[in-house]
């Protein structure tokens, strides 16, 4: 069965599409499931991490939002083996125009419907804030994985994501679960990486995975050769972490 993810936390540069791009190869490579990765994010880091070049593209996810193209008409068969609905920066200017469409908070998960079931995991890269796209992306996912860096802000940012979490359940009617939370760009030499960490098992006990992503310069560089980091580092910390995480995800949904 099909399981769509959305990964997301409004504090931008907390790993999430570091964590999304990965994780959707990690799934391809070490577990050779079929995964669609939707990049709702008008930087387009996902997709370029996945070496798509989102500056030529002809159709793209905001396409589809605007139902002027199929999701089978943009998808791009990524180098990596991930299936990818890219973006571009016009994917912002978009913004104001889709949030004006009647149903506007259910464009994505309709654009999917048809195809969901064709890949084991749909996983959603959100932009770093709940606007009208991050509404799109929760609303079309049955479950969400929260990245949280390891700082002082990240921790207190966690409550401004749960209050999205219960307003999509609440105000919006949809039962999203929550997948876990991620701890991210955790260095061991510091005291407050530990110290955050262990806040957030307090917090979340199960819900947290077990795996640990540390800060890397390996995780950094990765996507600017558009390449995951298991071909960047394939011994390092950072892709053992990563597959470590990627594991954790199929025990979850066997
Ligand atoms: P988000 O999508 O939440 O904004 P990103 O995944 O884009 O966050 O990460 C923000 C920046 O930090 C990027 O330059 C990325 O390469 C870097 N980064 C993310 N995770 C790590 C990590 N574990 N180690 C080192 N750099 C990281
Ligand atoms: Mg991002």
């Amino acid at each position: 069965m099909s399981k769509t993810l959305a990964v997301f936390n409004m504090k931008g540069g907390v790993g999430k599409t570091t964590t999304a791009y990965n994780l959707a190869v990690g799934l391809v490579k070490f577990h050779s499931a079929k995964v669609l990765l939707v990049d709702i994010d008008p930087q387009g880091n996902s997709s370029v991490s996945l070496g798509i070049p989102i500056w030529e593209l002809e159709l793209q996810l905001k396409d589809v939002l605007q139902k002027r193209a199929t999701v089978d008409e943009v998808v791009i068969f990524s180098k990596s083996g991930v299936h990818v609905i890219p973006s571009n920066i016009l994917l912002a200017e978009e913004e104001i125009p889709i949030s004006g469409l009647p149903g506007r908070e259910l464009l994505l998960r309709k654009a999917l419907s048809n195809i969901s079931n064709n890949y084991d995991f749909v996983l959603i890269d959100c932009p770093p804030n709940i606007g009208v796209f991050s509404v799109n992306a929760l609303m079309a996912s049955q479950e969400v994985i929260i990245p949280v860096d390891m700082s002082y802000l990240g921790l207190l940012g966690i409550n401004a994501v749960e209050r999205a979490i219960t307003m999509v359940r609440s105000a919006l009617d949809h039962p999203i679960e929550l997948a876990g939370v991620l701890g991210t760009r955790f260095d061991g030499r510091n005291k407050l990486s530990k110290e955050v960490l262990s806040s957030l098992e307090q917090h979340f006990g199960s819900k947290m995975f077990q795996a640990v992503i540390p800060e890397t310069v390996k995780l950094r560089e990765a996507p600017s050769y558009g390449i995951s980091i298991y071909d960047h580092d394939p011994t390092g910390a950072g892709a053992q972490a990563y597959e470590d995480f990627v594991t954790e995800i199929v025990s979850q949904y066997e």
